[in-house]
């Protein structure tokens, strides 16, 4: 069956159109969290630091209030004061940096309790009691140090480290859905008794919750008490609470009121609710909710997409809602996130932590199944891709292999100037630089020490600029004091590039910016200079002799040999001409009939793509998969901003242009890495987080 044969019933355009919105739910919610997760917790944290600032600015009203306003029974007034000043100084400074947040929450969880049982029953109290049991069981969001620093810490071997990540985990996957149970409960009480009851109970938050109007808080008390569609139900308490807010009900308790609602609608109702059991209940009602069965599959037009890396994910993910079958296939299990090879090559991050498996990333897509091979070759007639001796057919064909480095015609320099495109790459390049210095250290011939302590990178585009960047940084400041007889920072890093100006297809202001900053580090950057030898001992630059034993290549790339596979001319480069929406013309049958080809005007891009901006997102081009002639596709990565370097890069968008560290932010602050989401142009979810923010 081809795409235009597929017939869509009502009923799976239902299901398509509820599993859209819930998807676009699930991401706005996902997105929001991380903002609304960082308010809650400087609004804490505000809250109790300032009354901890009063209190040591007037000792004496604060024993005064421990003594007769409070009095503990369980403790003596002095030590009380001088425990809560501690704590309301300490602990919110660690809640707002989501450092040790579940450590920060646990006193300030008591010291509310404390406050509410033997002071004042505020309803204030109780909403803040249950954000810091929030944070007490589940910890702090994406924009805290905590997740920052998690991965590193459950590897290290600190005593207790990885006994407390694993019981982090536990809490959030074992105590969260009982904490969220309990919330529920506890609020859809408090709304039934406010509703009904003329008292207000001071644990239930009696007096703010009667300002909801009866029959919304009864409605909201029954769905919020056995969890059915608690996000809608909490945005209406909270869209009620603000009405109520601005009609002149007490402000500050509402405030608290709506925080505390938003972790609901933006977190749902947890495990233990019947909003758990709908995806269940509308895959029996509606069939191909959660996606199309098997048998459906079978009969779908069937997408194959070659590559994981960021074109072909983005594709894939793109397909999702589409009734298509989708085999993704690579020769690696994992997406490879490039642009922080550089990190690995100098020992920044570690190889897993840029390294996602594919089938994670595609665990809830029902529509694509990720297959793991090497293509050799396409037959166009047969429609099939050749992988390690198995034909998979295809309607639609995505080629997404990408490139690798080219040394142009001058293979035999490979193992002497390793490039750096995979995690191996990364590896080498790190275990010969590490070993550099060692080399340096244990020589006594000074021209040795020299030659071994000069590190040289041919090219000066993105990835020559990232090298020379951190290998300087890591010869000036990561290993200042580690060696006894060299100075590491007294390394030479020499940056060879042809080009008049480094960057050379970034604006010149930029370019600019990262020759400043590549100098401050010391970087030596020899423009005009072309490399015409390249051995064990060194380079030829220019006709004259530098002593390196540490070349690295970044000076080019060719596409992968996508180009042969289809019969389709390219350019030098293995570059392919693609039409507007990326479909690619194979050579025509007879010369001279395929105006695309030798001849045309049209600009080459790459079928097996580099770096072609000008292209549009393979996601877009991909959107809705109309026939095409041959039915093959090349895929371009979505642009992407620079990655968050340190040293000098620049972001170049076309309307903004960013350098330094205003690049770093944006680029580190970007909303799909920060929540995770695989389609992130620059990243790929999962692995993002960890190695945007490290780097
Ligand atoms: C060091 C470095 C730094 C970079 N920094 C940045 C940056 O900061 N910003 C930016 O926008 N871009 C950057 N880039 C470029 C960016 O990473 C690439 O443009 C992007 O990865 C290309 O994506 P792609 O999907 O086309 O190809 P790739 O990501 O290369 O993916 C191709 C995939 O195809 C698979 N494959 C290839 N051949 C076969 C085969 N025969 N059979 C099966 N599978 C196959 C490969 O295993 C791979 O997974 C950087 C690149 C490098 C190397």
């Amino acid at each position: 069956m081809s795409a235009t044969q597929t017939v869509r019933t009502p009923q799976t355009q239902l299901a398509d159109s509820i599993r859209r919105g819930t998807d676009i739910l699930k991401w706005s919610s996902q997105g929001t969290w991380p903002v609304v997760d960082l308010a809650i917790r400087l609004w804490l944290a505000q809250a109790f630091f300032v009354s901890g600032v009063l209190k040591v600015g007037n000792w004496e009203t604060a024993l005064n209030l421990a003594r007769y306003e409070y009095p503990v029974p369980w403790i003596d007034p002095v030590t009380a004061a001088y425990l809560g000043a501690s704590i309301e100084l300490v602990a919110p400074v660690l809640l707002a940096l989501g450092l040790a947040t579940r450590l920060a929450a646990l006193p300030l969880l008591l010291l509310t309790l404390v406050m509410q049982h033997y002071y004042v029953a505020l309803d204030e109290q109780l909403f803040w009691a249950w954000l810091f049991a929030g944070y007490l069981v589940s910890g702090a969001g994406p924009l805290s140090l905590d997740r920052l620093l998690a991965p590193g810490l459950a590897d290290s071997a600190l005593p207790l480290a990885s006994a407390a990540s694993r019981a982090a985990r536990w809490m959030s996957i074992r105590v969260d859905p009982i904490y969220r149970l309990g919330l529920r409960l506890w609020l859809a009480g408090g709304l039934a008794l406010a509703a009904i009851a003329s008292a207000p109970h001071p644990w239930l938050a009696g007096r703010t919750l009667a300002v909801m109007p009866q029959a919304l808080a009864l409605a909201c008390a029954l769905l919020l008490a056995v969890g059915l569609a608690t996000r809608p139900a909490a945005l209406l308490l909270a869209a009620a609470a603000l009405g109520a807010g601005m009609a002149g009900a007490p402000a500050a308790h509402l405030a608290w009121l709506v925080l505390l609602l938003a972790g609901l609608l933006l977190r749902g109702g947890g495990a233990i609710s019947v909003d758990r059991l709908i995806p269940g209940l509308l895959e029996r009602v509606l069939p191909g909710y959660a996606g199309p069965s098997s048998v459906e599959l079978a009969a779908l037009p069937r997408v194959v997409i070659v590559g994981a890396g960021f074109g072909g994910i983005a594709c894939a993910r793109e397909l999702r809602h589409e009734p298509v079958s989708v085999t993704l296939i690579d020769r690696q299990n994992y997406h490879l996130f490039q642009p922080l090879l550089y990190q690995v090559a100098t020992a920044g991050l570690a190889p897993s932590d840029i390294a996602s498996p594919i089938r994670e990333l595609f665990r809830e897509q029902r529509n694509a199944r990720v297959l793991l091979g090497s293509v050799t070759t396409v037959d166009r007639e047969r429609r099939e891709v050749h992988m390690d001796g198995k034909r998979i057919p295809y309607d639609y064909l995505v080629l997404a292999t990408g490139a690798s480095h080219s040394y142009f015609g001058r293979d035999d320099w490979a193992p002497f100037a390793p490039g750096l495109k995979r995690v191996e790459d990364a590896t080498e390049v790190r275990r010969r630089l590490l070993l550099a210095f060692e080399r340096a250290e244990a020589s006594d011939d000074a021209a040795e020490r020299d030659a071994q302590m000069t590190f040289l990178i041919v090219g000066g585009g993105p990835t020559g600029v990232e090298l020379a960047g951190a290998i300087a940084e890591l010869a000036r400041y990561g290993m200042a004091q580690d060696f006894r007889d060299i100075d590491p920072a007294q390394a030479r890093v020499i940056l060879v590039q042809s080009a008049p100006r480094i960057l050379p297809t970034f604006p010149e202001p930029l370019s600019a910016q990262a020759t400043r900053a590549l100098q401050a580090l010391g970087v030596q950057i020899m423009t005009h200079s072309r490399v015409t030898d390249i051995d064990d001992a060194g380079v030829l630059v220019n006709g004259e002799r530098i002593a390196s034993r540490t070349v690295l290549w970044a000076a080019g790339v060719v596409a992968s040999p996508a180009a042969a596979w289809l019969g389709a001319e390219a350019d030098r480069a293995g570059r392919v001409p693609v039409g507007p929406d990326l479909t690619v013309t194979p050579r025509s049958p007879r010369p001279g009939r395929d105006s695309r080809f030798p001849g045309s005007r049209r600009r080459p891009s790459k079928a097996a793509d580099t770096q072609p901006a000008s292209l549009p997102r393979g996601s877009r081009a991909d959107r809705r998969l109309r026939p095409s002639p041959t039915g093959i596709r090349a895929v371009s990565p979505p642009s992407a901003a620079r990655p968050p370097w340190s040293t000098s890069a620049g972001s170049g968008y076309t309307a903004l242009r960013l350098g330094g560290c205003g690049a770093w932010c944006m680029c580190s602050s970007c909303w799909e890495c920060a929540t995770g989401s695989p389609s992130c142009g620059t990243g790929s979810g999962p692995i993002s987080p960890t190695a945007a923010a490290r780097a």
